[in-house]
């Protein structure tokens, strides 16, 4: 059995029905006091508990068998009316108080278990349904085993074509005597496991009036016709991020009596009205602050470079951001549980929370994979102390929200750097860019040296290239089985690329490459980045060349770079260390030296993208107190490389007992060496990003244009273009930021390396804004997998982290802007 955490300090539900001050002293109370009786009750549930919760590790891990052990306590519960403890006894509930329900919930909340303990739309949702509009017989048959957990019932709402447009349904039910025939489809429906009923909102008059036309069942999940097929969504227990997963359930011709439609033809709106309230949160819950709880606590024992994470100030920082925003969201909902019991007259209420709560999410998954990092992906058994990643994408696999902001919608093309401005002298350019003279490698100047912010020739033509890749070899459907397959990436799209010569574009020339600037990679991993194409490109293209020339001799060039350039060798960076943190400093990874020069060395490393890929790896380490770069030929003894699973793409462990490190392949560069190849590589993985992003951009305005709800396109509501302007504020705050750090570096700038940091927070945090906010656009269709969403949705997590996160960057900042008044003000 799990040990019950404490609770940390926190103010607890409300007192309802027992004020413990006098009517005339205060009108609110925040804490319940309990009687002597309902202490008692208490007593008697924590002892039931103790002997029935069954001992497994967490609900999160959704297998069949916690799964079954769960439904199991379902029914206990229920035989003793504690599953749904305020409904009617004749309806199989306990009759009980409120304030007797809240004890069972305080109780369950001690082993983390919700009240109920599976997902069960029937007793809260449709089963209040069917209490208000059933009949006399419908509900003596259908309530008490719904309210006793004997039956699972699932709600069947949304369909293609009804989403948040819940009327314009077009599963139809057709009378026939004394049953109904239904044929039709819904998505993204109930959970993993078994089910009894389904209640659904159908059509039953085709030509009549808007909601006036449905009608509402409550059908045995087993009756022929019925097929139930699982959907591969975004966060589904495979990845770790979710606890269940959704499905397509198909109507054909499925006959279902007359005696369970609820509340009469065509009357079916008003009967989902009821239960539509209850979901859109006017419910409310009562309950601990879990969400800040549980950070503090992983704060207490996880540590980053050396110390726990709650001495660092920036985790503070977020802890703070995290307590504001979760304890607002638990006020909001304790509020409406108390208006909810107290049968408070609610207006606004429940949108308002449930909406706080789904964009709070986002928030709180942000905050959360800044504290704790890449941990905050990943549910890889050997690393991860809770399952948090079960949090990480709530918001998204949950979209949608109520209008409510004015910004005005971006019209046309959103313009990328390359588009071509209007030139002196009036010609406007088009569409067809007209490259200016080439003075420099990087972005080009006209020739009066005004700013141009366009593409040069060859960058174009690289450009041109990349897209023709991603139209005939890149396709959507090529990098869905690219990356499902075992390598996690395509040999043949690897082969284009090398032939090609892009894995060899910071190379210079006598080595193999070609040599060009940092702005010319750029486009090309701009556009790798807009696939996303899976696969090594970046590590062995870009990082592993740049750090090899920065730190190698002339013989470790000559030796490696050229098979890096054909593609033959393919190369990876493993640094980080479970103690996570980034930079030279956080490698503690210790090398002994040999008699032979060489190096001898132990250790674990994580989150190492694409070390499974690689045949060698390049591994920081220390000596003597100084970083050495060793290369590490992954077939030698004492190496181990497992991908890491969870949310992530090609993150791997790395695990080294003893491997020998001859002197000939210690890297002679040290500290220095390999942050001025971060330095160089960053702003390109920053631009892969920007591809990501702009492709995520495209994809949401293109839906905008296409998916109808309510008669007329999205795109026409003001939400939804709010939600476009955001993203593309996002996109374009990370793709000028990278663009002008690589000119910086590019032309040998002064404060290059201020403008990479300032990329790198840019590119982090726009990707996975831009990312959340296609999710809103597209709501359902953007979680299932094949759509091709999700894709962006990973890579923009799993990259935020790489080569440091933004508090990283942000600190690195802090340092190189001015730190006093004389600093700022210039003499
Ligand atoms: C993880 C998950 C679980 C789900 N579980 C269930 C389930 O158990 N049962 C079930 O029936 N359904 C379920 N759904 C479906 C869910 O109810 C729908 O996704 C939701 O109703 C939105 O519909 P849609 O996806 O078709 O989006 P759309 O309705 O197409 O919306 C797309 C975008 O348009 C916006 N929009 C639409 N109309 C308006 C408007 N009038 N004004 C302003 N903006 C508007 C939306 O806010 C959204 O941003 C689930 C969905 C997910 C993602």
């Amino acid at each position: 059995m799990r040990a019950h955490r404490p609770a940390l300090g926190r103010p607890r539900a409300s007192g309802l029905t027992s004020p413990r001050r006098g009517a005339q002293e205060a009108a609110m109370d925040f804490e319940p006091a309990y009687t002597a009786e309902q202490e008692e009750f208490r007593s008697e549930v924590r002892a039931w508990l103790g002997q029935h919760v069954p001992d497994v590790p967490h609900l999160e891990r959704d297998t069949p068998e916690n799964y079954q052990r769960f439904r199991q306590l379902h029914r206990e519960l229920g035989a003793r009316g504690w599953l749904w403890p305020t409904a009617p006894v004749e309806y199989g509930g306990g009759g009980l108080s409120v304030d007797h329900m809240i004890v069972v919930a305080e109780e369950l909340d001690r082993y983390d278990l919700p009240l109920p303990p599976i997902y069960d739309s029937g007793g809260r949702l449709g089963g209040a349904s069917v209490l208000i509009w059933g009949t006399e017989e419908q509900k003596a048959r259908m309530m008490p085993r719904i309210i006793k957990g004997e039956v699972v019932t699932w709600q069947l709402l949304t369909g293609p074509e009804a989403g948040s447009d819940l009327a314009g349904t077009t599963t139809d039910a057709v009378r026939d005597g004394d049953e109904y025939v239904i044929n039709g489809e819904k998505l993204y429906i109930g959970g993993s496991h078994d089910v009894d009923y389904l209640w659904t909102i159908v059509r039953t008059d085709r030509d009549g009036e808007r909601h006036k036309n449905l009608s509402w069942f409550m059908i045995p999940a087993d009756l022929p016709g019925i097929t139930i097929k699982p959907m591969e969504l975004l966060g589904d227990g495979a990845e770790g991020v979710g606890h269940s997963w959704k499905n397509t359930i198909y109507f054909e011709d499925v006959r279902v009596s007359a005696d369970d439609l609820v509340g009469g033809e065509n009357n079916g709106w008003q009967v989902a009205t009821t239960h539509l309230e209850l979901e859109h949160g006017s419910g409310g819950r009562i309950g601990r602050n879990r969400w800040f709880e549980e950070a503090l606590q992983l704060s207490l024992t996880m540590k980053r470079e050396g110390k726990p994470l709650i001495e660092h100030d920036d985790v503070r920082s977020r802890m703070v951001d995290l307590f504001v925003r979760t304890e607002v969201n638990r006020l909001f909902e304790l509020r409406n549980f108390w208006m909810n019991r107290t049968g408070t007259k609610m207006t606004y209420e429940g949108p308002q929370s449930s909406y706080f709560r789904k964009i709070g999410g986002l928030e709180i998954s942000q905050a959360i994979m800044d504290m704790v990092g890449p941990y905050a992906l990943t549910n890889d058994p050997e690393f991860d102390p809770e399952p948090w990643s079960a949090g990480v994408l709530h918001a998204a696999r949950y979209p949608g929200a109520p209008p409510r902001r004015h910004h005005r919608y971006p019209e046309g093309d959103h313009g990328a750097p390359y588009r071509h401005r209007a030139r002196p002298g009036g010609a406007s350019g088009g569409d067809t860019p007209v490259a200016p003279p080439r003075r420099h490698p990087g972005i080009a100047n006209v020739e009066d040296d005004a700013m141009d912010l366009s593409l040069n020739e060859l960058q174009q033509m690289l450009k041109h290239s990349v897209d023709d890749f991603l139209a005939r070899s890149a396709t959507r459907d090529a990098i869905l089985e690219a990356e499902t397959s075992a390598a996690g990436y395509s040999p043949e799209m690897w082969k284009i690329a090398a032939e090609i010569g892009w894995l060899g574009m910071v190379t210079p020339e006598q080595y193999g490459g070609t040599g060009g600037s940092l702005t010319d990679a750029a486009v090309v991993f701009e556009g790798l980045g807009r696939g996303p194409v899976p696969g090594p490109f970046f590590s062995s293209g870009v990082l592993s060349p740049l750090i090899i020339t920065e730190a190698g001799n002339e013989e470790q060039r000559q030796r490696y770079l050229p098979s890096l350039a054909s593609g033959q060798t393919v190369c990876a960076l493993a640094m980080t260390e479970p103690e996570w943190g980034w930079g030279a400093d956080s490698v503690q990874m210790q090398a002994k030296p040999s008699a032979d020069g060489g190096y001898v060395v132990s250790g674990v490393k994580v989150f190492a993208f694409d070390a499974l890929a690689a045949d060698h790896l390049i591994v920081p380490a220390r000596a003597d107190g100084q970083l050495v770069l060793l290369m590490v030929d992954t077939s030698n003894v004492g190496v181990e490389v497992r991908r890491m699973t969870g949310f992530l793409t090609s993150e791997c462990v790395v695990r080294l007992t003893d491997v020998k490190v001859p002197a000939g392949d210690v890297l002679e560069g040290g500290q220095l060496a390999l942050e001025r190849a971060f330095l160089r590589a960053t702003p390109i993985l920053c631009a892969q990003m920007v591809g990501g992003a702009q492709a995520v951009y495209e994809m949401s305005v293109e839906y905008s244009r296409r998916r109808r709800q309510f008669s007329q396109p999205i795109g026409r509501f003001q939400h939804v273009q709010n939600h476009i302007v955001q993203l593309v504020n996002y996109v374009d705050g990370a793709r000028w930021t990278t663009f002008e750090a690589l000119w910086k570096l590019d032309e040998a700038r002064p404060n290059a390396e201020i403008s990479v940091h300032l990329a790198k927070v840019c590119a982090s945090e726009g990707y996975v804004q831009a990312t959340n906010y296609a999710h809103e656009v597209h709501a359902g269709i953007g979680v299932m997998r094949e759509y091709g969403l999700t894709q962006y949705t990973r890579a923009s997590r799993s990259l935020y982290h790489a080569l440091g996160d933004p508090q990283w960057h942000r600190r690195r900042l802090g340092k190189l802007l001015p730190q006093t008044a004389d600093e700022a003000i210039p003499a």
